[in-house]
């Protein structure tokens, strides 16, 4: 059967790939550390599992509106003001099934065959992707290494086409962990305004942040930016909640509607009992948030020091999600590899330590380490890639 072409030329995740291959080895046997995991290792907060399974106890097991449950558009709407200051009415929030999707409705919604979408590199693997099942073509632009991986407003501008319809801003960033300031965030933030076009502000790892470092929204800046920024947010990172599948838009209300009617012919509602969840996410605060994120933080202290020390690794120190972002081009020269996918396809092989090759997220000098999973596998996985490098040189 000949498949439709806009499947046929997706680029299958890398992030699942090695994931795949590092099941494969374990369920062979082996003692694979896999550190390619892209979800909190911490089991959702009780008071939300319990909220949703009273729901359906209750009968809430029935269709809700397209764009989510009244009741959690306005609790959403109320974490916005109370975590950065900005009003949306309900007729600026739809509530899809995870970010991710939330992100898909957008793109088709907004995109026409030719459309260009601004994709600062390294990216989140799904952002071309969606881009291009929309009809729309990625224009990727570099975020240098010695600039924290973040772009400048000259290299937006120059990027800038009578096509560009959309910018992508991810911060904190996958895979990078790096952050836009607010004078970085207004600095950009104008350039897309002059010019027209929509800022895409994905917010996913909004509460893990470290080292004292705030996040800031672009739409919280001015009036504005906010006009001209989607936010896409959710509960899958911070609550330890990916399973559930709850992620929403927020911004202007004809983007909102359209992807609504979108919505209401391809999911019909997001799962009302994981909404019900959601609800009781934003409802109470039991310090389950932050005690997730402090722990992230040790990790992340106690793995980046140790990372490195090890001979040809540099990184940029990470203010947010969790994941480091280390540049092994050197490391894997020593070893005699000109290319950082065969270093890492080998470490798997060899010393059974699993992590995301760079190259799917635009960077091949790079490879994506996630530390959400424990201390003691962390510092094993670092002492296998130090020997791997070592042996090898
Ligand atoms: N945006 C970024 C940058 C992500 O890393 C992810 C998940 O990995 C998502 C969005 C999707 O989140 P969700 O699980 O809510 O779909």
């Amino acid at each position: 059967m000949k498949l439709a072409k806009r499947v046929s030329t997706l680029t299958p995740s890398s992030t699942l790939a090695i994931t795949a291959k590092a099941k494969e080895l374990k369920s062979q046997g082996h003692d694979v550390i896999g550190l390619g995991a892209g979800e909190p290792d911490f089991n959702t907060p009780d008071y939300i599992i319990k909220a949703a399974v009273q729901s359906m106890e209750e009968g809430h097991t029935k269709y809700t509106p397209s764009g989510g449950l009244p009741k959690l558009k306005e609790m959403i709407a109320h974490k916005f003001k109370q975590d950065q200051n900005l009003t949306y009415s309900s007729e600026e929030i739809i509530v899809g099934t995870g970010a991710k999707h939330a992100l898909y409705t957008l793109f088709q919604t907004l995109l026409d065959e030719g459309d260009e979408v601004i994709i600062p590199t390294p990216y989140w693997v799904s952002y071309p992707e969606q881009v291009k099942l929309a009809g729309g073509k990625p224009v990727y632009i570099e975020g240098k290494e010695e600039n924290d991986f973040k772009v400048t407003p000259e290299q937006l501008q120059d990027a800038i086409t009578s096509k560009t319809k959309a910018f992508i801003l991810n911060s904190p960033s996958n895979p990078t962990g790096s952050m836009y300031d607010p004078e970085e965030l207004k600095a950009v933030g104008e350039a897309a305004l002059d010019n027209d076009i929509l800022i895409v502000s994905d917010e996913i790892y909004e509460k893990l942040v470290y080292g004292g470092a705030e996040h800031t929204s672009v739409a919280q800046l001015s009036e504005k930016l906010k006009e001209q920024t989607i936010i896409i947010n959710g509960v899958s990172k911070s609550h330890s909640m990916t399973g559930w599948r709850i992620g929403y838009a927020a911004g202007r209300k004809e983007i909102i509607k359209a992807m609504t009617n979108l919505a209401s012919h391809s999911t019909s509602n997001p799962t009302a009992n994981a909404q019900y969840g959601a609800i009781a996410a934003y409802e109470k605060d039991d310090g389950s948030v932050e005690n997730m994120r402090k722990a992230f933080e040790d990790r992340l202290n106690t793995i980046y020091d140790k990372l490195v020390e090890l001979p040809g690794v540099t990184c940029v120190k990470p203010k947010g999600a969790f994941y480091l972002f280390p540049n092994v081009k050197e490391a894997a020269k020593m070893n005699g590899y000109d290319d950082v996918d065969e270093w890492v396809k080998d470490l798997l092989e060899e010393e059974k330590v699993a992590l995301v090759p760079g190259s799917g997220f635009g960077s091949p000098d790079n490879v994506r380490l996630s530390y959400a999973t424990s201390l003691d596998l962390l510092e094993g996985a670092i002492e296998r890639i130090g020997r791997f490098i070592e042996k090898k040189k």
